[in-house]
């Protein structure tokens, strides 16, 4: 790269909400000219970021520089957001380095931390310039490692476009620009001429914008990106393992999670009707996702959304539509008619893996009450999924499944997006209760009517509900595994809830019990998830699922019974002890007494309303970390009969596909 063909803009800007009380336009303004135009090709100086933007529009990005000066007069904090705002409004590919005389190396790292390229003491010395333009070297490196976009970034100022397009130009600016075009003064504001180039110029840019949104919230360290070779030996035993409903994710290494993927998803490339993959694609498609879920979660990480590909794999594979991968011979269905064709399938399998890509770990409830950027974004509705699938489509542009698929207009790739799109907003819970009346009612359509006479579009319809319940099944499912599984699971998403219960302490919000370390009872939240969230949508989808979460629940209200009679022979022992001190000591107990009484008499009459219908008590803070940190989950005597395959001949399995299938 030669400076000569690099252009630099300095932007003498001030803060639009500042008024200085001296003159911007110093005397040094020829000698900095003179300094630059030494150094580089094209100089350009201008005083607001609009016109700025629209001249850096027609230059390329490559080759362009932003010297942004600051104001002496003005705050620091001042300075530095007028420094961060200039950044996010200018294409990544455009350092921006700060030009001001504020000799303060705290003041300067604080302008690299907000996204400078670089930092140059007034007055301008041609020595320091002349190595400005390494900057843009460094700048093309970065983007040219960025994980998502490596393959189809393109690089040009896509928020000037947005800015044009969403703020109307002045009728002033207007006047002025088409004056200067008339002028051919190319360094004038550039202004689209006709409304459909403006919108092509938008179309081909904006992967900018969700470019932004994406690099904040994917970890800014991904896991390896590469992957050890799998022996005979080993694949062996992760087929077997992927293949029992006592799969256990939390137990596999990041490479054993990414080939276990890769084996399931790689069973519907046996179905005649998905041919167009290679497995390598697959692998490397994979290997990018997993880099993307942020494995310090305790819960949404990667071995989560495993875990979710499993269990539809599973299920799909018990209703004989998809081979075993560990050679179990397949289920053979007598009905011919299938509401899930292999493509779908294959489409099901992408929303399992990746409905939960680069989760922040935090729930949509967060990211509203503290009006997260993805939350406007999102208008508040399904934050986290819309967030999920948006990525999760980047991803796939970035491996070209949509050219694979036919092309992003064919039928094929559009019926792909669709439903994966629709699988993943379904796992928001705060539609639960609407998509389990949905399911139902499907229940008993496919009751009532043949779906063989349906004709295409009501076919689509059913598909999508009928994925969507399987999927959120799915996502729930961890109740529903054999117990020591299920506890495992219910340990770390406690966890996670407790983490986002401390951030929002540490803000100031207010924490709700569920989120509360000193308040979270774990078998309180299993007995009340399973009694008010998984039973009504397992009735409608699964009866193997619900005979699992009738022995698991009736395991945790156990647990709770226990808890609560050796917290009442503690306290008691506590209480006497305490008595006989005081008594020793002459003090009157009497009102103490009574009370640890009535709490006692309380947490027991707590164990008689088990059945009648479940109400959180509040348990004593002790009790809660104990049940937290009770590491081993019991053993229970016909653990292994009820945690092996299921036998589609005694099981329904779930309730609508058996009416299709069995
Ligand atoms: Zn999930």
């Amino acid at each position: 790269m030669d400076p000569q063909t690099c252009t630099i803009i300095l932007l003498k800007q001030t803060n639009p909400f500042y008024i200085s009380d001296h003159d911007d336009i110093s005397n040094h303004e020829e000698s900095e000219s003179d300094i630059l135009q030494k150094s580089f090709g094209n100089v350009h100086k201008d005083t607001s970021i609009e016109s700025c933007l629209n001249y850096i529009k027609l230059l390329p990005s490559s080759s362009t520089l932003l010297l942004v000066e600051l104001d002496d007069a003005m705050e620091n904090q001042a300075q530095l957001q007028l420094v961060s705002q200039t950044i996010e409004l200018v294409s990544d590919a455009v350092p921006v380095i700060v030009y001001s005389t504020r000799d303060d190396p705290q003041f300067m790292l604080e302008c690299i931390q907000v996204g400078a390229a670089d930092y140059v003491l007034k007055p301008l010395r041609p020595d320091v310039i002349k190595t400005l333009f390494l900057t843009l070297v460094r700048r093309q490196h970065q983007q040219q490692s960025s994980p998502l976009y490596q393959d189809h970034l393109i690089s040009c100022s896509t928020i000037s476009t947005i800015t044009s397009v969403m703020s109307p130009i002045t009728p002033t600016m207007a006047h002025h620009c088409s004056a200067a075009s008339n002028n051919n003064n190319k360094n004038s504001a550039y202004l689209p001429e006709r409304i459909q180039d403006r919108i092509k110029a938008l179309n081909a840019r904006d992967i900018n914008f969700t470019k932004a949104i994406i690099d904040s919230y994917i970890p800014s360290q991904p896991s390896a990106i590469t992957c050890k070779q799998l022996t005979n030996e080993h694949e062996a035993d992760l087929r077997k393992k992927i293949s029992s409903w006592d799969f256990s994710p939390l137990s596999l290494s990041h490479d054993d999670l990414v080939h276990c993927s890769v084996l399931i998803i790689s069973q519907v490339f046996l179905l005649n009707e998905v041919t167009e993959f290679r497995q390598d694609q697959l692998y490397s498609f994979i290997l990018d996702l997993a880099s993307i879920y942020h494995d310090e979660n305790p819960y949404h990480n990667f071995a989560h959304a495993v875990d979710v590909l499993q269990c539809i794999y599973y299920f799909t594979c018990q209703l004989g539509l998809v081979p075993f991968a560990d050679g179990t011979p397949r289920i053979t269905n007598s009905k011919t008619y299938r509401i899930l064709r292999p493509r779908d399938i294959f489409a099901l399998f992408i929303a399992a893996i990746g409905h939960d890509t680069a989760h922040p770990g935090v729930n949509n409830a967060f990211l509203i009450n503290t009006s997260a950027p993805l939350a406007l974004l999102y208008n508040d509705n399904s934050v986290l999924e819309s967030f999920h699938a948006m990525t999760l489509f980047q991803l796939l542009k970035k491996h070209k499944f949509n050219d694979i698929l036919g092309g992003s207009d064919s039928k094929e790739y559009n019926e792909f997006r669709k439903l994966v799109i629709t699988s993943i907003l379904a796992t928001d819970m705060a539609l639960h209760g609407d998509y389990v009346t949905k399911i139902k009612e499907q229940k008993q359509r496919l009751a009532d009517s043949d779906p063989t006479e349906w004709d295409a579009p009501r076919c689509l319809e059913e598909r999508l509900l009928f994925c969507s319940g399987l999927i959120k099944c799915a996502d729930i499912s961890n109740v529903a595994r054999p117990f020591p599984r299920a506890f495992e699971w219910a340990q770390i998403l406690v966890e996670e809830f407790a983490s986002q219960g401390d951030l929002e302490r540490e803000l100031g919000l207010s924490v709700i019990p569920m989120n509360d370390r000193s308040q979270i009872v774990l078998e309180d939240s299993q007995i009340g998830f399973i009694r008010y969230v998984a039973v009504g949508l397992f009735e409608s989808v699964s009866e193997y699922m619900q005979d699992h979460i009738k022995r698991n629940l009736s395991i945790w209200e156990d647990r709770k019974r226990e808890n609560i009679e050796n917290n009442h022979e503690k306290t008691t022992q506590q209480h006497e002890q305490q008595r006989r001190q005081d008594s020793n000591s002459g003090s009157d107990t009497t009102a103490t007494d009574e009370e640890y009484h009535a709490q006692a008499v309380a947490a027991l009459a707590k164990k008689s309303d088990l059945d009648s219908g479940y109400t959180l008590p509040a348990m004593p803070t002790t009790l809660a970390m104990s049940s937290l940190l009770s590491m081993a989950p019991k053993r229970y005597p016909d653990e292994h009969d009820h945690q092996g395959e299921w036998d589609h001949h005694e099981s329904a399995g779930p309730v609508y596909c058996s009416y299709l299938y069995i």
